[in-house]
């Protein structure tokens, strides 16, 4: 890479940001489509984050990434939001434009185009979402979109799984969305469903754990979705395998998710082929042997 007086900017405002694997995600993509730019990490305060902002127009960068714990917080300081990023309520993909930035949500293009890779239908489909965080708010917005005929949304914390319920609902009145906390699963009808597991149990070091330990639940199962994706096999995962399920890890959804934001900053679209580069690069990054 050959930086010089042109090197456009971008990075990643977040705090903690020592373990992203965006950089090595933008700066791939730069390097494999010959792009004159540098992506870097920006561990960011949170008394800072307007400065930040800023700053980061005040120095020319033509684009951020927006991790936890901003993804909610940077809304009211852009001059734009889209629409759908607006109605999520989070975004995480700033594009320079005249005055500062406006706010995309590409998490969801993210676990939209990981779906359609791997052959994961939603539209008409029942499914179930573990979780009521940022991430679990995409995928029920997601599936809300994309015409699930029914969504089963379980959280420890109920009244959050309420409020995505009420939010997804006024943006797609026709959807059909029932609430449950988790120990209630076994009120969910007996079927076979896909399984989106939303909440940060299971994630690196805690590698054992899962939020919904009886086997009787992975029965239900004919495909799980762990958007955590370190470790590569989640404990969730292994139990849905055991009772004969398919099961995928998130990263397909975080490759994706930066490819889109890339797509958005450069006006380019990138190929499959490419993609799978750039899965490797990742792969290897998180140890992983394939
Ligand atoms: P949040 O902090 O917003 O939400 C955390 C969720 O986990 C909440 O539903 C919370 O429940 C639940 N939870 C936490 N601790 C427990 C517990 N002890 N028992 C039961 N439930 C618990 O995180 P995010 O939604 O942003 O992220 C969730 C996961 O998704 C993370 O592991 C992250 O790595 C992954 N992710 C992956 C992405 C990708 O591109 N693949 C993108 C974004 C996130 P409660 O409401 O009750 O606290």
């Amino acid at each position: 890479m050959k930086i010089n007086g042109k090197t456009k900017l971008y990075g990643l405002l977040g705090n903690p940001v020592e373990h992203t694997l965006s950089p090595i995600l933008q700066n791939g993509l730069a390097s494999e489509l010959g792009d004159n730019l540098i992506y870097v990490a920006l561990k960011v305060a949170k008394e800072n984050l307007v400065t930040a902002l800023k700053g980061g127009k005040a120095l020319g960068f033509s684009g951020m990434n927006v991790t936890l714990p901003y993804k909610q917080e940077v809304i009211p300081f852009l001059v734009e939001v889209d629409p759908l990023a607006q109605n999520i309520g989070a975004v995480n993909t700033l594009v320079s434009i005249e005055g500062g930035y406006k706010g995309f949500n590409t998490d969801i293009d993210g676990l939209f185009q990981d779906f359609k890779q791997k052959e994961i239908e939603l539209r008409g489909k029942e499914v179930i979402i573990l979780g009521a965080g940022g991430a679990a708010r995409v995928a029920a917005f997601l599936c809300a979109r994309e015409g699930v005929s029914t969504i089963y949304l379980l959280n420890r914390t109920k009244y959050k799984a309420l409020e995505i319920s009420d939010d997804v609902k006024n943006r797609f009145p026709d959807c059909s969305l029932k609430v449950y906390s988790l120990e209630d699963h076994g009120k969910i009808p007996k079927g076979k469903y896909l399984v989106i597991q939303g909440t940060s149990i299971g994630l690196s070091p805690d590698t054992e754990h899962v939020v919904i330990t009886d086997t009787s639940f992975y029965r239900k199962i004919h495909t799980g979705y762990d958007m955590i994706y370190q470790p590569a096999k989640t404990m969730f995962m292994s139990l849905v395998e055991q009772e004969g399920g398919n099961a995928y890890n998130g990263l397909g959804m975080l490759l994706y998710q930066g490819i889109k934001a890339y797509e958005l900053w450069n006006q380019v679209t990138i190929s499959e082929e490419v993609a799978a580069k750039i899965e490797l690069q990742m792969r290897k990054e998180l140890g992983e042997n394939e």
